[in-house]
């Protein structure tokens, strides 16, 4: 059985639209569940270290998040550390909010697997406090810095209808073979 969905890429409406909350009492449906089964699996396979639901066409306020080390495996220590990058274990988080935690931004470059083989240097704060519920329909909080913190900034832009093409600093626009090639 095929397990992975079909990720849209930029231009599809549903990528504008601003996604609807879930109501508490669908997150234990079997659709629910299902799609967060179906959207790990997606993001595993993409690869990608976060995804909305909205980027499998699914307009709900609902994501997946993880970045493990097999995923960091490509850079150094160094890297890792001016990216302020840590191991951040599977997680869902529905009808998030963010909370700004700092006045401090940081610009990096990030890419989105709905804009795919681009890269760009897109500011984001450094540090957010997240509120949302959890697969299991209870509540969570979250404090996150540094590029988790990237990370969430992203997805939850997401189901806003927000992509990082909107907040880039856009000469930094790049193929990422040519982020290879010059900006890494
Ligand atoms: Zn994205």
């Amino acid at each position: 059985m095929n397990s992975t969905l079909k990720i849209i890429q930029v231009g599809h409406p549903t990528l504008r639209r601003v996604a609807r909350p879930l109501d508490p009492a669908e997150i234990a449906t079997p659709k629910i569940q299902t799609l967060i089964d179906m959207m790990r699996e997606t993001m595993r396979d993409a690869p990608g270290v976060g995804l909305a639901a909205p980027q499998v066409g699914e307009s709900v306020r609902l994501i997946v998040i993880e970045d493990s080390a097999e995923r960091q495996a490509n850079l150094t220590a160094t890297q890792l550390s001016a990216r302020e990058r840590e191991v951040v274990p599977f997680h869902v988080l529905i009808n998030p909010e963010l909370e700004f935690a700092s006045s401090e931004s940081v610009a990096a470059y990030e890419g989105c697997l709905s804009f795919a083989s681009f890269m760009m240097v897109v500011p984001r704060t450094r540090r957010v406090r997240v509120r949302a519920w959890n697969e299991h329909g209870e509540r969570i909080e979250r404090d996150a810095f540094g590029w988790y913190a990237r990370i969430l900034q992203h997805e939850v832009d997401h189901l806003d209808g927000t992509l990082c093409v909107d907040r880039m600093e856009a000469r930094t626009l790049t193929s990422t073979d040519n982020y290879g090639r010059y900006h890494r």
